[in-house]
């Protein structure tokens, strides 16, 4: 970000014009679009552009292109490894896809739906809905984040197991490229061989190759029986065998499976008073499953962890009886981030391994982690059904967190490298679901292996000559 220079009067004035006086923001009236969710980071940037078109965005490209100006595009802003942010210098222009946030068209034969980029994922959920349809992927950001920022990021969330992530649920793209050439592919093909894959080249790129402004999505028919349980457990292993267990007596119904450890759920509970540890005694571990299906679902899952209990698969089990005791369930799982950044998280990972190594590669990294300072507490839960577990790790009990880091310096670095080396010792991915954006482009110079590193700077130097999208993020300026 720092080889660009501040943009001329004459350019800010141009892309004033192309968007009109409702379209754009100064620096002094937008904070929301400098603040991270994590509080890490803190943005910046010349003027903040809202387009209303497709159009809008490929004119501003093209006077972003033409006089070198970097443009940083920004969806919900819910993305935590900064790519929607320029912490280090102000001359880029943030370009928000807020105002483009149309449902276009449900077309309920080819079960897909065209959703603008800036469509909330929570609206585009409902959109779907309302056809008695749904659109799978979900993720505790819902209420914010953008169907743009899923796919820049490949966002991943709770229903991967079953339905994949945000690139396995797009059949077409919509999208402006530096130059300002807009590529038009929405068409809700399910099979499409001519060429480079350029959908799923701008899925995952971080806004570094191109303007996702809309997407043709997948969507799925209802479930008529949804059950949600959650799961005492002793161990990782324990929920390893579980999960083996429950794959394959319930096959393709089991949509979702994510790990949650007995420190997690104290956390929830203790900053988030209105929820509840819906078990009589406290426990090391748990699993929460959700599975999704045809009438007579409930009864096969019951009796299948009927068995599981009796196999020793699990210690106790609470079954949702009705929505309202579902939505509890998730909230304790959805709530952990913000319980852990109430704590004092000072490491925050998202890596993923592959899934017979899971208990053993929690295992490995906490003792690294302990290793390194013994005390420390580390909750590490997620998305344990594709392997990527998040482990956050904060100060001995009792200790508050500025004042810890303050008398252990370097200790947050040490921490994080510890987990990444742990990562790729089990042959894992340093950025499961979050992306690279500007925390992880260290870690990815370190673990990518110099054939794709130069195939990815080869591809952002043919789709993005003068370097002017995203600068800095995914790849170094
Ligand atoms: C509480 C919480 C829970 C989360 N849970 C999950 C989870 O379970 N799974 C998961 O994968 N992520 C999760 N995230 C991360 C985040 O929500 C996702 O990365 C999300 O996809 C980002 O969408 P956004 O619209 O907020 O994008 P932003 O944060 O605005 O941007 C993210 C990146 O995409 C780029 N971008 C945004 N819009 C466009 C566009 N239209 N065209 C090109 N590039 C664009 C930005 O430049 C940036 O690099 C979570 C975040 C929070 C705060």
């Amino acid at each position: 970000m720092t080889g660009f220079a501040t943009p001329d009067a004459s350019v800010i004035e141009r892309l004033k014009a192309i968007v009109g006086p409702s379209g754009w923001r100064a620096p002094d009236d937008a904070a929301r679009y400098f603040d991270d969710p994590r509080g890490r980071f803190h943005g910046r940037g010349h003027i903040v552009l809202l387009p209303g078109a497709t159009e809008e965005v490929a004119a501003i490209l093209r006077a972003c292109n033409e006089s070198c100006t970097g443009v940083i595009p920004w969806g919900g802003g819910t993305g935590v490894v900064a790519g929607q942010l320029s912490p280090d210098s102000d001359n880029a222009v943030i370009l928000s896809l807020e105002r483009m946030n149309r449902v276009r068209e449900i077309d309920v034969q080819d079960f897909a739906m065209v959703a603008e980029a800036g469509c909330i994922l929570e609206n585009a959920h409902a959109a779907a809905a309302a056809q008695a349809m749904m659109f799978p992927l979900s993720m505790a950001s819902k209420g914010s984040c953008t169907i743009g920022g899923n796919l820049a990021t490949n966002a991943g969330g709770i229903q991967v197991l079953r339905h994949g992530n945000a690139r396995d649920l797009c059949l077409g793209i919509e999208a402006v490229l530096p130059s300002g050439a807009v590529l038009s592919e929405l068409a809700p093909l399910r099979k499409n061989n001519t060429g480079y894959d350029l959908r799923h080249l701008l899925i995952g790129s971080e806004g570094t190759l191109g303007i996702i402004t809309a997407a043709t999505l997948v969507l799925k028919p209802l479930d008529p029986e949804t059950v949600t349980a959650l799961c005492a457990l002793t161990s990782p292993t324990q929920a390893q065998r579980l999960f083996a267990a429950l794959r394959k007596r319930l096959g393709e119904s089991l949509s979702g499976l994510e790990l949650l450890s007995g420190l997690g759920i104290r956390l929830v509970t203790r900053h988030f008073s209105a929820l509840r540890d819906p078990f009589d005694q406290p426990h090391a571990w748990f699993l929460l499953a959700e599975m999704s299906g045809p009438e007579g679902l409930r009864d096969r899952v019951e009796t299948a962890l009927a068995d599981f209990l009796h196999e020793d698969l699990l210690i106790d089990v609470v079954i949702a009886q009705s929505e309202a005791q579902r939505a509890n369930l998730w909230e304790l799982r959805e709530r952990t981030p913000e319980a852990n950044r109430a704590e004092g998280a000072f490491c925050n990972s998202d890596t993923s391994v592959p899934l017979s190594r899971i208990d053993a590669f929690i295992g490995a990294t906490h003792r690294g982690v302990m290793a390194i300072q013994p005390g420390l507490r580390i909750n590490s839960y997620g998305h344990i059904g594709d392997g990527n577990i998040h482990h956050n790790v904060f100060p001995p009990e009792g200790l508050k967190k500025a004042e810890f880091l303050a008398d252990h310096p370097g200790l947050v670095e040490t921490v994080r490298e510890e987990i990444n080396r742990v990562t790729d010792a089990f042959g894992g991915a340093i950025s499961a679901e979050h992306g690279i954006g500007r925390l992880k482009l260290e870690d990815l110079e370190r673990y990518a292996g110099s054939a794709k590193l130069t195939a990815l700077r080869q591809i952002k130097a043919a789709l993005d000559p003068n370097g002017i999208l995203n600068p800095g993020a995914l790849l170094r300026g």
